[in-house]
């Protein structure tokens, strides 16, 4: 969703509720696609600081689904989005951060949500994602689901420090 900025910018010292809406359903990361299958219910609270500035901020929580990064399983979890911004405001408009330039979650005289949500997704995203903490992945002579089906394969994949690897030369491969 969008919030126009336009009536709030001149009422100093005011704070306005919104209900969240998330309109985003997919996104990709890293070279792999995941999905939005859940937002909990949000409300979006500006405030205007002075005359000034804009305070900007919501907290919900996200449902994310994607593949395990070892066996390609389905797997959901949930990531925090807590959003906490104050831009400068001039004139209605919000103006470019001196050193970053323009805000990605900013369109003309909207504060784009669902920008802000994914940032947030971004930043507090899982450094793996796994269907177990012990998937065993997918063997990588035979191709079988290791937690499915066992194979009579060298088993050294089995050894942790292995399957780390293996994470590295997956991401590796789909990187080509
Ligand atoms: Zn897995
Ligand atoms: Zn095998």
């Amino acid at each position: 969703m969008k919030i126009s900025i336009k009536d709030i910018t001149s009422l100093a010292d005011q704070s306005k509720k919104f209900t969240g809406v998330c309109d985003i359903q997919e996104f990709s990361y890293l070279g792999s696609e995941f999905s939005i299958n859940h937002v909990e219910p949000f409300d979006v609270v500006l405030s205007m600081i002075g005359s000034g500035k804009l305070h900007i901020t919501f907290s919900t929580e996200a449902e994310v689904s994607g593949a395990c990064d070892r066996c390609l399983a389905p797997v959901s979890f949930v990531v925090p989005v807590s959003v906490d911004e104050t831009v400068e405001v001039s004139e209605g408009q919000v103006v470019s951060d001196e050193e970053e330039g323009p805000y990605s979650f900013v369109d003309g005289e909207d504060i784009d949500v669902d920008e802000l949500i994914l940032n947030e997704i971004l930043v507090n995203f899982p450094a793996k994602i796994l269907c177990q903490d012990d998937c065993k992945g997918i063997c990588p002579v035979c191709g079988k689901n290791r937690n499915t089906e066992s194979c009579d394969c060298d088993d050294t994949v089995l050894d942790p420090r292995m399957a780390q690897f293996l994470d590295v030369f997956n991401s590796f491969k789909e990187v080509k």
